[in-house]
């Protein structure tokens, strides 16, 4: 297989070849200079924001005329990701937000908004990982919403959003005082008044993400903000399309770690066949898995159980097999892959990412556990 390539039946799944072709080539020119840079801290806005313009995070909305198409912008995520996973990470952010708006029954974010979000003029982000921890019962709901005329005001932090700046907006959950299953999602602009964005602690990876602890101080939010409210049957709605495209960053890094296992194989195949997870067996489990995408992405917004349950599964995998792909790349490539300037050891981090974002491996097994005992015969 050529390394620069995704299995064939991702690329016939995702129908805009030309576009993933033009993803490719920033994902292989300008991106590739770029990553080390992106992985110490430098956040790449421009190239965010020139994937978004050409279509990379919109294909799998409808438009009028043309279908979604889940796998383009799956396949476009992992384009990316065998390059650098925090950029890819980033496209899923703007993805999943088209995905919040075009979901939504509010007309006032789907008209002219989602199209300006398709189009690449807004860009969005997620603060989801503590709602959905939340809705789990794992930790506390940090954003309170208080009812007041025309619409809440919201108090609280969380503690990191990654594609963040002033102008851009994220898509959140706070719980509504006064009842104790109320929620409401919204779009919270970064510039509202009462918003601070705050610097986080130094991570060990995906340094570049923009990633940012958001401060609400009685933070006004109109009817044209919501999403959803209540917000749970909005989220089902949409929930296994948000887990599904996270399969993309995952598919990328993996990739990546493949080709690097092949880089060094005339060098040191004779000693790396003694090792455990080669490239051919990891390649095996990684097409296996793109199949069962390729078939989820068909009907990404499924709200059963069952379909759930399958998606979950499939991030879980994802999640495992970065973590396995990037260190036996680290394996394969010995010392070159430890120098602190390898995209391999890179990559180790960007995996461990994987399996530590929202839903993490962890909470991914809880939630299959739930969902399972839910439809046991009684
Ligand atoms: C680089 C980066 C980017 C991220 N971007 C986003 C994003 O865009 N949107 C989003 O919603 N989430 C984001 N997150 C959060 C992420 O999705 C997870 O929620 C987070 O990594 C922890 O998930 P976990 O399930 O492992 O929880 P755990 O780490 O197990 O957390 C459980 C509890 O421990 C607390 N805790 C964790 N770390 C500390 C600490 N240092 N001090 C005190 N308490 C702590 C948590 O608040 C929580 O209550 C990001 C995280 C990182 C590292």
């Amino acid at each position: 297989m050529n390394p620069t390539d995704l299995p064939a039946d991702v690329v016939q799944a995702a129908a805009t070849d030309n576009l993933l072709s033009a993803v490719r080539a920033i994902a292989q020119g300008p991106l590739a200079q770029r990553a080390q840079a992106i992985d110490e801290g430098a956040y790449p806005i421009d190239l965010v924001t020139q994937l978004a313009k050409m279509g990379a995070m919109s294909a799998h909305i409808d438009q009028p005329g043309r279908p979604g198409d889940y796998m383009t912008t799956i396949a476009a995520m992992a384009e990316v990701g065998k390059v650098c996973g925090a950029t890819s990470f980033l496209m899923w952010q703007q993805a999943v937000s088209a995905l919040y708006l075009f979901g939504s029954a509010n007309e006032a974010m789907r008209g002219e908004r989602l199209q300006r979000h398709l189009r690449g003029e807004l860009i969005g982000a997620t603060g989801m990982s503590n709602p959905m921890k939340g809705f789990a019962g794992i930790e506390k709901m940090l954003l309170k919403a208080t009812p007041v005329e025309g619409g809440y005001r919201v108090n609280g932090t969380l503690p990191w959003v990654s594609n963040l700046a002033q102008e851009h907006s994220l898509g959140t959950v706070a719980a509504v005082e006064g009842s104790t299953e109320r929620a409401v999602m919204f779009m919270l602009p970064c510039n509202a008044p009462g918003v601070t964005l705050k610097t986080c602690p130094k991570f060990s990876g995906m340094e570049g993400t923009g990633t940012y602890a958001v401060q609400c101080k009685d933070v006004f939010i109109g009817a044209d903000d919501i999403l959803g409210d209540p917000c749970k049957p909005y989220l089902r709605g949409i929930r296994g399309a948000f887990v599904l495209l996270q399969c993309g960053i995952a598919a990328g890094i993996i990739q990546g770690a493949i080709d690097s296992m092949w880089a060094v194989e005339d060098q040191l195949g004779h000693v790396n066949q003694f090792l455990d997870d080669r490239p051919d067996q990891l390649q095996a489990e990684l097409d296996d898995l793109l199949g069962r995408v390729v078939e989820l992405a068909k009907t990404p917004y499924d709200s059963s159980n069952a379909y759930f349950i399958d998606v979950l599964n499939a991030r879980i995998e994802g999640g495992e097999l970065c973590m396995r792909a990037a260190t036996s790349a680290l394996m394969h490539q010995g010392a070159r892959g430890y120098l602190m300037q390898s995209d391999v050891q890179r990559r180790v981090r960007e995996a461990q990412f994987v399996a530590i974002v929202t839903p993490a491996i962890k909470h991914l097994r809880k939630e299959v556990a739930t969902l399972c005992a839910e439809d046991m015969p009684a």
